[in-house]
């Protein structure tokens, strides 16, 4: 399918070059080079859907007139600068047209152009593939937040706990262990509480705020525990304390 294609636009670009070619070789070396301005609308890879103008860029100095085509058909003649033609794409059928134009200079020699081949799309064409560029492409930042978020959150290391520091959120005591942590406060709210982990057993739970007094009594369980690192702090381990407090919420 998308060889096929390719190799459409292979062909088309040949032919046009081709198409150029001949003209240039016929018009002693001068051909108007054309361009398209969208104004307003869609403009996907070969595909466009609004207003546009198509213009003769770098016109000659000497150029009088330029006559405007669509497929061949005659859509204006202009007269003097800017050499352009402003048109609307659902004023034409839906599917492949081809743009060019002829210009007239003023010792009445004629000059070619190139052409622009562009297939113009409906408006619920062009709607359709603004969806098929946005859908994937939120998709995609959507998949990308949530592995942001939710799994540093559910696997991440143990974070470093610092008794007695909690942050805005406050702190929890753990259900399984009993020992107190706090509450980041990125966590997902669930209504009655946050949805945390325990860096001390990794049990996941929806936790509100403990009270002052639960926490002093969970706290004490965790000195308990723990209490050789406690109380061995070294100048290293202090400095490793204000780093990481650094990062806390
Ligand atoms: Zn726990």
């Amino acid at each position: 399918m998308m060889k096929i294609r390719i190799n459409l636009v292979l062909a088309v670009c040949l032919l046009s070059l081709l198409l150029s070619g001949t003209a240039f070789a016929h018009q002693d070396g001068q051909i108007l080079q054309l361009g398209l301005i969208r104004n307003f609308g869609y403009g996907g890879l070969g595909k466009i859907q609004g207003n546009f103008t198509l213009k003769v860029n770098d016109p000659p100095v000497d150029l009088a007139e330029v006559s405007f085509y669509v497929d061949g058909e005659l859509q204006e003649v202009v007269l003097k600068a800017p050499f352009q033609y402003k048109f609307h794409t659902s004023e034409f059928e839906d599917g492949e047209h081809q743009m060019s134009a002829s210009g007239v200079l003023e010792d009445g020699s004629t000059l070619g152009s190139t052409t622009i081949i562009k297939t113009f799309l409906s408006s619920d064409q062009a709607w359709s593939e603004t969806q098929g560029l946005i859908v994937p492409l939120l998709a995609g930042v959507g998949v990308l937040t949530l592995l942001g978020l939710g799994v540093p959150f559910l696997l991440g290391r143990k974070k470093k706990f610092i008794l007695g520091k909690y942050g805005l959120a406050g702190g929890a005591v753990c259900p399984r262990c009993g020992l107190p942590f706090s509450r980041p406060s990125l966590s997902p709210n669930m209504l009655v509480g946050k949805l945390v982990r325990c860096p001390h057993c990794g049990k996941i739970s929806v936790l509100p705020q403990a009270a002052p007094s639960s926490l002093q009594e969970a706290e004490r369980r965790y000195a308990e525990e723990e209490s050789p690192q406690i109380i061995s702090k070294g100048e290293d381990d202090i400095k490793k304390m204000i780093e990481d407090s650094r990062f806390e919420d």
